[in-house]
């Protein structure tokens, strides 16, 4: 894929970036290690003077930042400024928990004095993907800087003004030269990077195949990799639930960033007793969404990001539509708009033996299923490679047990959307990949976890 912003919403290539030769990523890469030779004797207090000042950057500069990604990828102009906030949210919880997270632990044993010490890795490469171009990189970027790594990202080759922003933001707020670096390059430079010895691990959010191919690569070179892979959440309504609400929140759940989120709720599993009532509510609501230029105000929906996520969504109705599948609302592209454009879609009657009704969908595109009961919905629910989030409607306390217990994801969240927050694990199982990012865990990824006994 070529490096180059090219404007989702009219198909104009805006500008295009020729990729590093390798020369000059070997410049990078030498100047990271440098880098991270001085980095890491730096103090947790100076860490996070740096990064509150990044925070202070994304905060003053945010409308500036919120045009760059809605003019690479689409994403409406607020739900872009109300990302940028969050970056700078997660780099104040880090400046402000990390020398809490990585101080030493002492550890009672046979030893006069033994604990467990928190030390950086060296340089951790980070593979990102274009669909929240500033906060995937920034809920990596935080933590690893805190913990004393140094970070080369590799951003989707569609966003390349975003990665060379967040470049700059690190750089503006002090962080050291080399500290943090963008490398403009395809995704066939990556394996040959992983094979260099100063890169010490990496971390990935994307497709499968994608991350497929790291973690096989990683593998031969035993170096560690956290990867954020797709999902296929359910999002279950039960009964007893406050039934306005589960609509209305179905609706921002499915349609968030024009519905190419890998937490938006993709699987609409509902209790027969309510699901024509359910179902007519939803119909009413995706009607009235409005789809269209993403810097407008009134936008509800903008463009799909590539051409090819478009195509890839309609291809996944058609095999729906032809294996019996019925299509309440949408289920074309917008083609008598420029760009991207899709409508939105809501589809029901799926063969539930068929793999489309596992997939991912990754646009505004609800599937609707009907279960009997509890067991109906959870069997339903697990029934997919994925396990990264689900969302479960219900206000019968035996039910919320059953639900925690056993639905198979990285998260659950009770009568609530599926929503990343820097103070809790984000992850998945099965598919969706492994590792956690945020909160303690996440800054515990990218270190070495010394044992120190002393006798
Ligand atoms: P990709 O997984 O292809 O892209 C994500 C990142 O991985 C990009 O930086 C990409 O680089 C890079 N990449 C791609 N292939 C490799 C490889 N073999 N080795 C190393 N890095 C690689 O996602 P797409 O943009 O193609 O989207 C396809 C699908 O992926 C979506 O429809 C969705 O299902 C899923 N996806 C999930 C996301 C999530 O948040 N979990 C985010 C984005 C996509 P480059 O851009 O240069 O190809």
């Amino acid at each position: 894929m070529a490096i180059a912003t090219i404007n989702p919403t009219t198909g104009e290539t805006v500008k295009t970036f020729s990729p590093l030769e390798d020369r000059e990523i070997t410049t990078k890469l030498e100047l990271a290690q440098q880098a991270f030779e001085q980095y890491r004797q730096t103090s947790f207090q100076q860490r996070s003077q740096w990064l509150q000042q990044a925070a202070n950057i994304l905060e003053q500069e945010k409308a500036n930042f919120a045009k760059i990604m809605t003019l690479e990828m689409g994403k409406t102009l607020k739900s872009a400024i109300a990302e940028v906030e969050k970056c700078a949210l997660v780099c104040r919880y880090y400046a402000e928990n990390a020398p809490d997270f990585l101080a030493d632990v002492t550890v009672k044993t046979d030893a006069s004095h033994s604990f467990i010490k928190y030390q950086p890795l060296g340089i951790i490469l980070a593979v990102m993907p274009w669909n929240f171009p500033f906060w995937q990189v920034f809920r990596f970027a935080a933590p690893a800087l805190m913990a004393g790594n140094v970070g080369l990202l590799k951003h989707a080759s569609n966003v390349p003004q975003c990665a060379l922003a967040i470049e700059d933001i690190i750089s503006r707020a002090g962080f050291p030269n080399g500290t943090f670096q963008t490398l403009l390059i395809g995704a066939a430079k990556v394996a040959n990077l992983m094979a260099d010895d100063r890169v010490k691990a990496a971390t990935l959010t994307g497709s499968e195949p994608a991350g497929a191919s790291l973690a096989a690569v990683s593998g031969q070179q035993i170096k560690k990799t956290v990867l954020e892979l797709g999902g296929s959440d359910p999002f279950i309504v039960l009964e007893s639930a406050d039934l306005q609400l589960a609509v209305s929140t179905a609706v921002t759940a499915r349609m968030i960033n024009n519905g190419q989120s890998c937490i938006a709720a993709k699987r609409f599993i509902i209790a027969e007793t309510i699901a024509d009532q359910f179902e007519k509510m939803l119909l009413a609501k995706f009607q009235t969404l409005k789809v269209g230029d993403p810097f407008a105000d009134d936008t509800d929906i903008g463009p799909l990001a590539t051409p090819d996520i478009r195509q890839e969504l309609d291809h996944q109705v058609k095999i729906a539509r032809e294996n019996g599948a019925k299509i309440l609302t949408g289920g074309s592209v917008l083609a008598d708009m420029p760009g991207n454009f899709y409508s939105p879609t809501i589809i029901t009657d799926i063969p539930l033996n068929h793999p489309i009704a596992k997939e991912e969908f990754f646009g505004p595109v609800a599937l609707l299923f009907r279960v009997a009961n509890i067991d109906a919905a959870i069997k339903l629910a697990n029934d997919t490679p994925f396990g990264l989030g689900a969302s479960a409607w219900t206000n019968n306390e035996s039910e919320k047990k059953r639900l925690i217990q056993e639905i198979e994801a990285g998260a659950i969240f009770i009568n609530s959307m599926v929503k990343s927050d820097p103070r809790l694990p984000f992850g998945g199982i099965k598919r969706s990949g492994y590792g956690r990012e945020l909160s303690i865990q996440g800054i515990h990824e990218f270190v070495n976890i010394k044992t120190v006994w002393v006798k």
